[in-house]
């Protein structure tokens, strides 16, 4: 056991490294599936330890598909790697009894950090609603944590290219502040690679109101394949002349992650230079790229 203390918020700690100017760096992580997922994760979190992020975070499957999985791991990743841990939870699909029952094995579990999301809406079942108690937002789930849990630092999802469901960015960005309104207390962005599209999304939550930390979502290629998911699932827009040049390369892996990690790297130092909070990196489990980008910025 170490001696950091998991219980710690990370809204202070953005408001700390504020203060003094430094960057706060976090990784995610998701459940894996399989023993040889487990072997990798371990393997992972004892190489990033050694990098002393913020904080860390483990997502939660579709429909709570890795409730209890989510759990361990965050608990794992604190009691035996001592790493602040951040829990997602996703709310789509859960009676106010199973988010009540959640919150309390996080909280039993010493977690007070939660990424506090809606979810995907179920691919089978576009006409969803939600159980009658239940939430449909994640505002809606912000606000009642906040009211029933004040214990709990929450975080929330944004989209500087916009969520994939919203009309315009204008709405999208006014459902955004209801739910910083209801006590989101930093925001952790979808992956993008245009740095303009991060400040002037950033310039626009500024203008109506949204104060709290914006931190930049960064995930860096390992594949070309990874390119049209990142396009389509993600709705994202990659630079042209990037995708040409991994285009040329995208069966030689060492060149494709070379130029990849220079475009990361990049991408870092100049999202650090203009004003983001710090750094959020999207590992995929994999600990080679963060590191690489993590010794680049510091
Ligand atoms: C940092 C980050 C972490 C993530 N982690 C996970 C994870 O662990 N597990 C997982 O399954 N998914 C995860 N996701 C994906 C996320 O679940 C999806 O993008 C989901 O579709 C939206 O979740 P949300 O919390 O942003 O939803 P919301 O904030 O509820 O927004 C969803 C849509 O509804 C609109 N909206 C919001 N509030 C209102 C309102 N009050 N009235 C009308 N419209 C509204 C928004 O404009 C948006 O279009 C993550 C995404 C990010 C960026």
């Amino acid at each position: 056991m170490s001696s950091t203390n998991i219980k710690r918020k990370i809204g202070d700690i953005y408001t700390e490294a504020a203060r003094t100017g430094r960057p706060v760096f976090s990784f995610e992580f998701f459940p894996p599936k399989n023993e040889k997922g487990e072997a990798q994760l371990y393997a992972t979190l004892e190489e990033l330890r050694a990098h002393h992020p913020d904080f860390v975070s483990v997502t939660y499957g579709a429909g709570g598909s890795t409730r209890d999985r989510t759990l361990e791991w965050v608990r794992a990743i604190q009691d035996r790697f001592g790493m602040l841990a951040m829990a997602h939870y996703t709310c789509i699909g859960s009676s106010r009894v199973d988010v009540e029952k959640m919150l309390s094995d996080l909280y039993s579990a010493g977690i007070r950090n939660i990424m506090s999301l809606r979810g995907d809406m179920p691919a089978d079942n576009p006409d969803y609603q939600p159980p009658a108690d239940g939430f449909f937002y994640a505002n809606e789930l912000i606000a009642f944590i906040r009211e029933t849990r004040p214990d709990f630092c929450l975080g929330g999802a944004c989209y500087p290219e916009k969520h994939q469901e919203a009309p315009s960015p204008d709405v999208d960005l006014r459902n955004l502040k209801r739910k910083v309104d209801a006590g989101a207390e930093f925001l952790v962005s979808q992956l993008f690679f245009l740095n303009e599209r991060y400040f002037d999304f950033v310039k626009r939550c500024r203008d109506i109101g949204i104060e709290v930390p914006i931190v930049p979502g960064i995930m860096p290629i390992t594949n070309f394949k990874q390119i049209e998911r990142f396009t389509t699932m993600a709705g994202c827009e990659m630079p042209g002349g990037l995708v040409k040049e991994l285009g040329k390369v995208a069966e030689d892996k060492e060149a494709l992650q070379r130029i990849s990690l220079e475009f990361s790297i990049k991408q870092c130092r100049e999202l650090l230079d203009g004003g983001a909070p710090g750094i959020h990196f999207y590992t995929l489990n994999q600990s080679y790229a963060t590191m690489h980008i993590l010794d680049a910025l510091r």
